[in-house]
């Protein structure tokens, strides 16, 4: 059989669908010329393809069906196949919901998966022949041959079982991740999926079971990726890639012979210098931490069990120290934020000096106690960016919060010591690019 395998892009700014615990974000600064740029800036930065369809791939090939991706922009026309696989994303279900209803009209078997379709199965179910509630690896290429309908598939029993996910059918060269490298082909991983924590606000502790891969077999992925694609980097996809250091050390231990360039998100209370030290010299060059608010209170009262701060800030000080690129995440409006508690978060985050900073709004997606706590605006899903105001805060209206999330990143960005930073960065990113060489060897400092 012919198969399709479709992501849907909507908007016109920066979408990402394997962020937000695949409900996906469409960036967005504001509407100065500063902000216009940092905008496109992002768009540039990264390109990367939901993991999900890779496995997918990698089971239909193996089941003898010819495989093709696409992504869909506007009115763009798919090939002619026997079925589609349409990867759900609540930034662009409307335009989802439309390609499938377009697509069986005109007898193409329509199977719509991921997180979105899974929490909301019911938005697609007229348009679409079969709606998967759950993660379709665990039917594999069976889920073409399920009946019409909403089908449970639960989870995928052992994520080691899987085979490795097949980029061969993708645009791989258009795969990237600045942070990593600006032309070195890098490609999507993952070593675990959800959380074991239980924030609030988070969706990844809700759209998937915590399970984790066997550190070997990860690494084995990756010498598979680079011998087949020339893959020189990866951006693991976990939610949590440091819960245990034995197993950290071994994920170090396992990357380190391939020389290639990793990302990961992890716990700074989870890090020190020596594990920070075996990491770097796997090949870590970019690292995503979740600092959210500088008021430990207002996050213990979203359950959130943050790190001191002095934790924080030692990990960013010593990480950007060896060279690994510090992306430290925030969000505005909780349910306790006010005006005052985020300029606090945004004077931490200017000390805090790290090489990039990500400033969502606190969003209900559905299925997180935030979604239970707050009453939401009548609200189509696509405008839940991650980005904007989605619910009737008590203290803070719409326009002060998208006026702070803008000057939050003016001010990170705008200013001479960052652009000393990213010099001292990128100039030497972009010469490890262009002379060819791997994860390892020299890094630049903070
Ligand atoms: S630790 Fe991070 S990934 Fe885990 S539940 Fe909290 S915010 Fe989500």
């Amino acid at each position: 059989m012919r198969v399709a395998l479709v992501t849907v892009y909507a908007h016109a700014g920066c979408t990402l669908k394997d962020v937000a615990g695949g409900y996906g974000t469409v960036f967005a600064v504001g509407s100065s010329w500063r902000a216009r740029l940092l905008e496109r800036a992002k768009a540039r930065v990264a390109a990367l393809p939901s993991l999900t369809l890779g496995y997918l791939a990698a089971q239909l090939a193996r089941a003898g069906h010819t495989v093709s991706a696409h992504e869909v922009r506007g009115a763009d026309a798919l090939p002619a196949v026997d079925a589609a696989v349409i990867l759900s994303s609540m930034v662009d279900a409307s335009a989802e919901r439309d390609l499938a209803a377009r697509l069986r009209r005109r007898g193409i078997r329509t199977i719509v998966v991921g997180a979105f379709a899974s929490a909301r199965p019911e938005l697609y179910a007229d348009g679409a022949d079969v709606v998967v509630v759950g993660e379709p690896e665990a039917l594999g290429a069976a889920l073409l041959d399920t009946p019409d309908g909403v089908v449970r598939a639960g989870d995928a029993p052992d994520l080691d079982a899987l085979p490795f996910p097949d980029w061969s059918a993708f645009d791989v060269a258009g795969f990237r991740y600045a942070f990593l490298g600006f032309s070195a082909p890098t490609l999507p991983i993952g070593s675990a999926r959800g959380c074991a924590y239980g924030c609030g606000y988070c969706p990844w502790r809700v759209t998937a079971r915590f399970r984790e891969r066997d550190p070997e077999r990860v690494g084995r992925e990756v010498a598979h990726q680079v011998a087949r694609h020339d893959a020189r980097g990866f951006a693991f996809r976990d939610p949590l890639f440091n819960l245990d250091r034995d197993r950290t050390l071994a994920l170090a231990r396992a990357l380190a012979p391939h020389g290639v360039r990793f990302s990961a998100e992890m716990r700074a209370d989870r890090l020190d210098p020596a594990l920070l030290d075996a990491l770097a010299r796997a090949g870590l060059r970019s690292l995503e931490i979740g600092v959210e608010s500088s008021d430990r209170a207002l996050l213990a009262k979203e359950r959130r069990n943050p790190p001191e701060a002095r934790v924080i800030e030692e990990v960013v000080r010593v990480a950007q120290r060896r060279g690994v690129r510090v992306i430290c995440n925030f969000i505005l409006g909780l349910p306790d934020d006010d005006e005052a508690s985020m300029r606090r978060t945004l004077a931490w985050a200017r000390r805090l000096d790290s090489f990039a900073v990500q400033f969502t709004v606190a969003t209900p997606y559905p299925g997180t106690r935030l979604a239970d706590q707050v009453r939401a605006l009548p609200l189509a899903p696509d405008a839940h960016t991650g980005f904007a105001p989605t619910f009737r805060h008590p203290r803070l209206g719409g326009a002060e919060l998208t006026t702070l999330r803008e000057h939050a990143y003016v001010q990170h960005y705008f200013r001479p010591r960052y652009a000393a930073r990213f010099l001292r960065h990128a100039v030497p990113a972009l010469l490890e690019d262009v002379l060819g060489r791997g994860g390892r060897g020299d890094v630049p400092h903070a």
